[in-house]
């Protein structure tokens, strides 16, 4: 069933707002042509969201799909790191976690527990799902979604931090610029290095995972969850679809083909819990 399983898989990321600190990148300064103010709502401005904060955040839905099978995960930070916190470093590991690379001896040999397999990072591992970061442009028609790409509008945002005095009238004490992207729907693009069962029942429980708690605090994307960013519904594409099937998905115009239908009994009947078990079989074994 697996060889049905194409290394490209894709993941529907549906948000009104994104904020993910200073890190996005945008084409602003060549579609501006020299005359782009911040907070002219007919700018046209597209951009990247790096892979970064998808990754952590994909990351944590998933660690918390191999506690649910009670396994612990490998924790993304370095054991013998100078954590500002050891403390809470410690209480990690205390808590559904083992240190970075603890389950495998040699990282070039044997694969570790199912988090480090996929996502790497000691002992010049690169793990082996490649995290893509999202192009996002505002104009629908330039959004090719094969390519894991997104319809938003980027947008700076501006936060004042007034004065508490009432004499001051909210007198501005400082002012923040923020960058975010608005409206954004399209598609996380993801390549398997090598696709293994429990990879795909881990990435398609991880993501339902992170659907379902989309309100929650802890699993919000970005860094602004205090102010109702980076609430994100987002489920796995039906990997099964062909491109033509994937680009019919973001077809307002258009609704599911038969054959589509078909695929998604077939995905939720037979192949997801197929690979769902491998991953339950995975953690079993222990890292
Ligand atoms: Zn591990």
């Amino acid at each position: 069933m697996i060889e049905h399983i194409e290394k490209d898989v894709f993941v529907r990321i549906k948000t009104d707002l994104l904020v993910v600190g200073d890190s996005i990148m945008t084409d602003r300064h060549h579609a501006s042509n020299g005359n782009y103010e911040d907070d002219d709502p007919q700018n046209q401005i597209g951009g990247i969201i790096p892979a970064f904060p998808l990754s952590g955040w994909l990351r944590h839905g998933m660690e918390e799909v191999v506690n649910k099978y009670d396994g612990t995960a490998c924790h993304p930070g370095e054991a013998n790191a100078n954590f500002m916190k050891e403390d809470v470093y410690e209480r990690d590991l205390d808590d559904g976690y083992h240190e970075k690379g603890a389950c495998t001896d040699d990282p070039k040999e044997d694969d570790g527990c199912v988090v480090f397999d996929l996502f790497g990072g000691f002992g010049g591992v690169p793990g082996k799902v490649m995290r893509r970061p999202i192009k996002f442009n505002p104009v629908r028609s330039s959004v090719d979604h094969t390519r894991g790409q997104a319809e938003g509008h980027y947008r700076r945002l501006n936060r004042n931090v007034v004065s508490r005095n009432a004499d001051d009238n909210r007198e501005p004490l400082r002012n923040a610029e923020v960058d975010a992207v608005a409206n954004l729907d399209g598609c996380w693009h993801l390549s398997f290095r090598e696709v293994k069962p429990e990879f795909v029942g881990l990435l398609a429980e991880g993501i339902d995972f992170l659907d379902a708690h989309k309100t929650d605090f802890m699993h919000q994307l970005g860094g602004a969850w205090n102010f109702g960013a980076g609430i994100v519904d987002c489920h796995l594409i039906n990997p099964l679809y062909n491109e033509r099937e994937l680009k019919r998905v973001f077809d307002r115009g258009k609704g599911n083909t038969n054959k589509m239908d078909e695929k998604d009994d077939q995905w939720t009947e037979e192949y997801r819990p197929t690979f769902v078990e491998a991953l339950e079989e995975r953690i079993a074994e222990g890292p």
